[in-house]
């Protein structure tokens, strides 16, 4: 039995699904728009400012299976699934993936890129982590670069980054959310020495959205 739920987990056919729910992207490129969100359970980056912690222990999720997760989806009014974590690339989302294709909708992915892809997307926004970098062959392929400032070294970090990125790759700063009335300032003279980059608000917290 052990072995055949193993299998059925390394296939993607049950992840360890933290929550779902329908509602506003808060962050990035695609701020202000409708969508279905999937958090996955697991993350061992370990960033100490994570607002999502119970987030870390994939055991404190239930195994669920991926069909069941997608008859949630059945006649709901959505266009695209934003998969989140935790870090959803600790696990194999092909099946995912395929499955939500076969329903046409857009698949976003949010990641650190700390570990190697799976699935397939429409839009890919990776968040950098110092703790665990992000594998240059994720970064070459992201639509959207996020770096979270929680200091001034970050915005260093934030060039550094951007080298590893396409020329198309949309670039964003966002505050960490407790330091934001300290940081801001300097992402602020930032992005008018760096015109390429923007800002990006955790805009659902100002809306009270998970
Ligand atoms: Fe939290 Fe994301 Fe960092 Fe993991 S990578 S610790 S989920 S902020």
């Amino acid at each position: 039995m052990a072995s055949s739920a193993n299998l059925r987990l390394k296939e993607g056919k049950v992840l360890p699904i933290m929550e779902t729910f329908f509602s506003i992207q808060g962050e990035g490129f695609h701020s202000g728009r409708a969508a279905y969100f999937l958090r996955i359970g697991g993350c061992d980056v370990g960033c100490h400012w994570c607002d999502v912690k119970d987030s870390w222990d994939a055991n404190k999720h239930p195994m669920i299976e991926v069909s069941d997760v997608l008859e949630e989806l059945y006649g709901k009014s959505i266009d695209t699934v934003v998969i989140t974590g935790g870090e959803p690339l600790m696990w194999n989302l092909d099946y995912l993936c395929n499955k939500l294709k076969d329903l046409g909708l857009a698949i976003h992915l949010e990641t650190s890129g700390a570990y190697p892809m799976s699935g397939s997307f429409d839009w890919i926004c990776i968040s950098p982590k110092k703790n665990q970098d992000s594998l240059l062959d994720i970064l070459k392929i992201a639509d959207e670069l996020k770096i979270i400032v929680h200091n001034k070294n970050d915005l260093k970090w934030a060039k550094n980054k951007q080298n590893s990125v396409s020329k198309s790759c949309k670039l964003y700063l966002q505050p960490e959310w407790k330091m934001k009335n300290k940081v801001m300032p300097y992402i602020t003279d930032f992005i008018m020495e760096n015109i390429q980059w923007e800002v990006s608000l955790q805009t659902h917290k100002y809306m009270n959205l998970p």
